[in-house]
């Protein structure tokens, strides 16, 4: 009995040894593992849609310049044949691509799957030279087709985006601008421009930023330029000050943590529309605020990608957009957040898929 009684203690003695192991050196898996690391598998028997065409003709109001040659022009237009995407917008800035002139005449002979958008021209900011930039705009439109100006960028330095010389300091209301603004209502010329970035990217890099995996990447520092609020002002102000041209603020105009501010925005500016080209994690981890806002706001939201020309890029967007799925993620996307679909209703999609741009762009069919 007492010898048994030992064996016992003994046995429970090295069961405890075993267990408890990891614990004294205080280190569990999880410990191990770091947010940018971190590739969760859905494991929920949940209904997984697959679109592999959109439901509705697409007009793509923001790509860029992506195809280096011939090769890829041509499959590009396969990959938007085969996903329903009747035409594509190929947006000039000095981040991606080559002069306005030789992206025109690079994608000349598949024109009909593209439209073009130029840049404004700062060269020569003063009274005379921002008329030259109006003469070069016009021609821009006349002779090579432009039908709109875009991409403009500012993050707080002015537009950077625009060529052949960056806009140093050149924000979107400055009055030097006024009439090359005033000058895309006459040609009926749409104003895309990407202000500020998503708000996640200003707030500190620490274990409370929400979206922080993404905002590392593409933190801003505001230090001697204009912040966040400063930079959505210039947007207000131009968009205010010109009634009559039309202005898409790219990425929801990178308000997806305040839809009820862009609302309000929207309602207050009828000649504002908003694209919502790659930001497929910021709106899709709220998809019931979002299904709810590109609802009301189904006249004034226009489709775009941004985000190159694989037809899986493509599908994910579909999938957001359309289906009903829930706790999903897509891989390698550079976010932690879970995504959900927004099941817009038919006439939404058909809209945001393709009439508001039919209408701005002035191409029924
Ligand atoms: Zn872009």
């Amino acid at each position: 009995m007492k010898k048994f009684n030992l064996f016992v203690s003994l046995f429970a003695a090295l069961l405890m040894t075993a267990c408890s192991a990891p614990q004294q050196e205080n280190v569990s898996p999880a410990d191990k593992v770091l947010l940018k690391d971190f590739r969760p598998l859905v494991v929920n028997n949940i209904p997984v849609t697959k679109v592999d065409r959109a439901k509705f003709d697409i007009i793509d109001m923001h790509a860029h310049d992506y195809a280096a040659t011939e090769e890829e022009i041509a499959q590009w237009c396969k990959t938007m044949d085969e996903v329903g995407v009747l035409n594509t917008a190929v947006m000039h800035c000095s981040w991606i691509g080559r002069p306005f002139e030789e992206v025109v005449a690079a994608y000349a002979p598949y024109k009909d799957h593209f439209r073009f958008w130029c840049c404004f021209d700062y060269s020569d900011m003063s009274e005379a030279g921002i008329q030259k930039a109006c003469e070069l705009l016009v021609r821009y439109h006349d002779e090579l087709g432009a039908v709109g100006v875009g991409e403009l960028g500012d993050k707080g330095e002015g537009d950077l985006y625009a060529r052949p010389v960056e806009g140093k300091d050149i924000h979107i209301d400055d009055p030097r601008i006024k009439p090359l603004i005033a000058k895309c209502a006459e040609l009926r010329m749409p104003v895309s421009i990407h202000i500020a970035e998503p708000y996640w990217m200003y707030l500190p890099m620490d274990e409370t930023n929400d979206g922080l995996v993404n905002a590392v990447t593409w933190h801003v520092d505001t230090t001697g330029c204009l912040g966040y609020n400063a930079l959505v002002n210039t947007f207000e102000n131009a968009v205010r000050d010109n009634p009559n041209t039309i202005f898409i603020a790219c990425h929801y105009l990178n308000m997806n943590h305040d839809l009820p501010r862009l609302g309000a925005m929207l309602d207050k500016y009828p000649n504002m529309y908003i694209d919502i080209a790659a930001r497929v994690a910021e709106s899709a981890h709220t998809p019931r605020a979002t299904r709810e806002f590109l609802i009301k706001y189904q006249d004034r939201v226009l489709f775009g990608t941004d985000n190159g020309m694989d037809p899986q890029m493509y599908r994910n967007i579909f999938r957001v957009l359309e289906s009903n799925d829930e706790h999903f993620y897509i891989p390698d996307y550079g976010y932690h957040w879970a995504l959900s679909g927004f099941n817009l209703p038919d006439e939404v999609l058909k809209k945001l898929y393709h009439d508001n741009a039919a209408r701005i762009l002035n191409e029924y069919r």
